[in-house]
């Protein structure tokens, strides 16, 4: 496998398919991968987590509304729907775009390397501190199943340190939760931090009262949702601010340590501070050596490839991707789009057949929500918001799950949840220890 692996035939030979390396499993490389299962050709998807995780809804996973497994399909499930798949679990570590070849590590310790007729970056984002990487140990972002179960973790344990307290200071800092970065994934995790202390957690401790926690929104623009029309910030905003989340905007975050955090000038004591702010490519997109902006993200052709590099590709959050003036969002729905342009545009070009014109981003809209019962929604210059769109919202999501399972878990875990205001997996998971010790 490994020498089969490691040859690069040329490809008009009629003894090997060519072979389509994709980096990164997310919603760009899937999409990718189900672009070209009709293709003549060998199609390898690779990835460094055996799964695919549906960011949208990782804050709920990190507020225990939902299990982490409910919002993630093991990669290989695509292997078994479409014959022209392998998936392999690594991390690729290196590109040579001259020898046509990707390094990836293997979890045996191994570094192999593999051969492609074409590639697509799909390795999407990793938070991004903005040059204070030293924020990270306090404030952890939310990008994976790890980071949920490590917030969700925080979170909890934050109570039960404030219940068996005798200090009234310490008992304060405990019950203080800041997030810093009030986009889409800041209010809603706010938002649902507050649901959770004013009705999941109401009568669960004796010696505290969950509801007078402080949960903290900040961000250094002037107004939550920056990506979002201004009516529907201030809308938001007003939600927020009854359920009793305290807004900061135009405050810099100074400092993050064990204590809490400086802000414009203010110190406030919390024992969880989350990440939420922005996000720089994966360092892969820098590899195979075209121009990148700011947040290290490729620059790509209106075909979305690397200039001067026609086998390769960079779709999804790695990508910078331009339509007229305007980039194209770094969401889910562009990611989609642009995974399948690419696998569209490859299966034509190895058929023969004309290649598609240029990539067009169709913007489906942008929603966020707000807690229970409340979401916005903006399309041009459609704006809306309520309880309508929070359940457009919710069909949505459970539209685009990856796998049948998903969509029922989740389903049924939101109707327990919305009726019983109570959460499944209030669970603080303890850092794995080694071997089996005897009581
Ligand atoms: C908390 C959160 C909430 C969000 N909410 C929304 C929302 O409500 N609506 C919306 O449209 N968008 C939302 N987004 C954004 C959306 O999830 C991203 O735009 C989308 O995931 C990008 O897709 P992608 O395929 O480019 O990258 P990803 O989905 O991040 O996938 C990248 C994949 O690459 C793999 N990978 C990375 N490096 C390597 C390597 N070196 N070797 C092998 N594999 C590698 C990763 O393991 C991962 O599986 C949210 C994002 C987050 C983090």
């Amino acid at each position: 496998m490994a020498a089969a692996l490691t040859m690069a035939a040329p490809m008009a030979s009629p003894a090997r398919r060519p072979r389509i390396v994709i980096v990164g499993a997310g919603f760009a490389g899937i999409a990718a991968a189900r672009a070209l299962r009709r293709a003549s050709a060998e199609v390898l998807l690779i990835d460094r987590r055996n799964h695919h995780v549906f960011q949208p809804l990782l804050y709920q996973a990190a507020t225990a509304i939902l299990a982490p497994g409910e919002i993630a399909a093991p990669i290989r499930a695509f292997e078994a729907r479409q014959p022209n798949l392998d998936v392999i679990l690594g991390e690729v570590t290196s590109i040579d775009v001259s020898a046509q070849r990707v390094d990836a590590a293997l979890p045996d310790g191994s570094v192999r390397p593999i051969a492609y007729d074409y590639l697509v970056i799909a390795s999407g984002s990793r938070p991004s501190y903005f040059g204070h990487d030293e924020f990270a140990r306090f404030a952890p972002g939310l990008k994976s199943l790890t980071d949920a179960e490590a917030i969700r973790s925080k979170i909890l344990r934050a109570f039960e340190v404030a219940e068996t307290t005798s200090d009234p200071a310490e008992r304060g800092r405990q019950m203080t939760f800041v997030l810093v970065g009030a986009g889409p994934t800041g209010v809603e995790l706010a938002a649902s931090l507050s649901h959770m202390v004013h009705v999941t957690l109401r009568r669960n401790f004796r010696r505290i009262d969950p509801s007078q926690s402080r949960i903290v929104l900040l961000d250094a623009a002037d107004r939550v949702l920056p990506t979002f029309a201004p009516a529907l910030a201030d809308v938001v905003a007003q939600r927020l601010t009854a359920l009793g989340v305290e807004l900061r905007t135009s405050s810099k975050v100074e400092r993050v340590d064990e204590h809490g955090v400086v802000a414009a000038g203010t110190v406030i004591p919390a024992a969880t501070v989350l990440w939420t702010a922005g996000v720089a490519a994966s360092p892969l997109a820098r590899m195979p050596g075209g121009n990148t902006d700011r947040a290290g993200r490729a620059q790509v052709d209106h075909c979305l490839r690397v200039e001067g590099l026609p086998q390769v590709f960079v779709v999804g959050d790695a990508a910078a991707v331009t339509q007229g003036q305007r980039p194209v969002p770094g969401v889910a729905q562009a990611a989609i789009q642009e995974g399948r342009y690419v696998g569209r545009l490859i299966a034509a070009e190895l058929a023969g057949r004309p290649a598609p014109s240029p990539f067009r981003y169709f913007d489906k809209g942008n929603m966020a929500v707000v807690g229970k019962n409340f979401a916005v929604l903006e399309r041009g210059a459609l704006q809306l918001s309520g309880f309508l769109t929070w359940l457009l919202w919710a069909c949505v999501h459970i539209l685009t799950l990856p796998l049948l399972q998903n969509r029922i878990g989740v389903q049924s875990q939101w109707l327990w949840s919305y009726f019983s205001g109570q959460r499944s997996s209030r669970l603080i998971s303890e850092p794995a220890e080694a071997g089996f010790k005897p009581n």
